[in-house]
């Protein structure tokens, strides 16, 4: 298997010294910190937007050919669109919970919905209230509501993306209401729902989906045939119909959610030009690949594989190929607002996006990523038992499952995931494996095995399929 001129070799190099450092490897965060010496006068606000279940691969600025979400791309040519930018988890709370803290699931100890996290934890909302910025977050589904710690304002309910638009754009005229108002920086962050699959409130996405609907005769064909180039297994659906109807309808949600975004950042940008944005998803969605319509089971690429897109001022614009992840946002936001490395968590996994100059700037990194537990309903008995993770490079990725065989692949060969090459004897995968446990290990004694869960979000989890 050939090797080309990657970030791989200089990643060896590193694992020598890393080794019995292996926090530094995840922690990144640090040195990169250090590398700001002086607070800007005036911390810029930051609006972080999540769009639930967004596969990075039906952007338009990622690939697809649709055109199901024109304002999402003309933000990506005026900002900077990361191509490979990787989820820690597949499952919703776990994994904003990892972008609110900059920590992994096993060590913030949110890993499946409804959870809360514990005290102890210091996410980016708590940190920049405490500097006296005003703290705000709207989002699309109840259990969400577990993961307000930090913000001032905060409203969770299950609801389509126009509804919970419509609350932080009522939020947002009250703040800046008055000669004296919306002096402060703030932080807002805006969750939308509508590409999830289940039975939420929806009906606002229909007549995308008719005129989505209305195209299939032109372009049905050619859409199925670059879906399986991109991995999907078409056996899934009972016919190419019920395919269709399935991605008409995962297209009509994020052409529904794109139009929010853009109506919130247009309010927004008019009268806070200075606004930073950070665009992205917590998980993608099977969709069929790897026989499978869903995302928490699987680790896969379509599963992790996230859009990310920054954009405002010294946001550089261009496409960024090195791997990210989203655990870099919070230490993002930190460098955006100034907050001096003294005034920090120590216990960050990321590292800075806002630290570096242009593409090719990074140096090699690691992308980690945990399922969620095996628990709850029926359909998950067909899951593997145990605990499953995976460690990725820009190019190689192991998952590892304490009960499963191990997966190898090379995305140089094989973009998709589908040709497990475990055992094969590349060297990458012993070394990825042994970082991996290590770090798994290296898990705080004092964090709860699982963070609290109360039970008041029990009906609108058994109606998404989660209990
Ligand atoms: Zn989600």
């Amino acid at each position: 298997m050939g090797k080309g001129p990657t970030i791989e070799p200089a990643l060896r190099a590193r694992s020598r010294v890393l080794a019995t450092c292996l926090g530094v490897l995840f922690l990144w965060t640090a040195t990169s910190g250090c590398q700001r010496s002086a607070r800007e006068p005036e911390p810029t606000p930051v609006v972080l937007v999540t769009i639930d279940t967004l596969r990075a691969d039906h952007l338009g600025s990622y690939g697809y050919p649709r055109g199901v979400t024109p304002f999402l791309d003309r933000l990506a040519t005026q900002g900077r669109r990361y191509a490979n930018a990787i989820a820690s988890g597949s499952h919703t709370a776990p994994s904003h919970a990892s972008i609110f803290t900059s920590r992994q699931p096993f060590q913030h100890g949110v890993v499946k919905n409804g959870q809360r996290l514990p005290a102890q934890e210091r996410p980016v909302a708590e940190l920049l209230a405490g500097l006296g910025w005003e703290t705000a977050g709207f989002a699309s589904v109840g259990f969400l509501n577990e993961l307000d710690q930090g913000f001032g304002t905060f409203d969770a309910a299950w609801r389509s993306g126009d509804k919970t638009v419509d609350l932080a754009l009522d939020w947002w005229a009250v703040r800046t209401a008055g000669p004296e108002a919306g002096q402060q920086p703030f932080f807002l962050w805006i969750h939308l729902y509508d590409p999830h699959s289940g039975k939420g409130p929806r009906p606002a996405i229909e007549p995308d989906r008719a005129a989505l609907e209305a195209r299939r005769a032109d372009e049905g064909e050619e859409l199925v045939s670059l879906l399986e180039q991109r991995g999907l297994d078409p056996a899934v659906f009972e016919s190419t119909e019920r395919l269709l109807d399935r991605y008409d309808l995962y297209d009509a949600g994020i052409r529904f959610a794109d139009r929010q975004v853009e109506r919130l950042y247009q309010t927004i940008t008019a009268a806070a030009p200075r606004t930073r944005w950070i665009i992205t998803s917590d998980h993608g969605e099977g969709m069929g690949n790897h026989g499978y319509v869903d995302h928490g089971k699987y680790l896969y690429r379509e599963q992790l594989h996230v859009p990310l897109i920054l954009a405002g001022p010294g946001v550089t614009p261009g496409s960024d190929p090195e791997l990210v992840r989203l655990v870099d946002l919070y230490p993002t936001i930190l460098d955006w607002a100034g907050v001096a490395p003294a005034e920090r968590p120590t216990s960050l996994e990321g590292r800075s996006l806002a630290a570096d100059g242009g593409p090719g700037a990074l140096p090699p990194r690691l992308a980690f990523a945990q399922r969620r537990p095996k628990d709850g309903a029926r359909h998950r008995q067909s899951w593997v038992d145990g605990e499953v993770y995976s460690l990725e490079t820009a190019r190689y990725k192991l998952i590892h499952g304490t009960h499963a065989s191990p997966e190898f692949y090379d995305r140089e060969v094989d973009p998709w995931e589908l040709d497990n090459r475990a055992g094969e004897g590349d060297a990458m995968e012993g070394q990825l494996r042994d970082w991996l446990l290590t770090y798994v290990a290296s898990a705080d004694p004092t964090t709860p095995e699982e963070a609290d869960a109360p039970t008041e979000h029990d009906d609108e989890l058994r109606a998404l399929g989660y209990l």
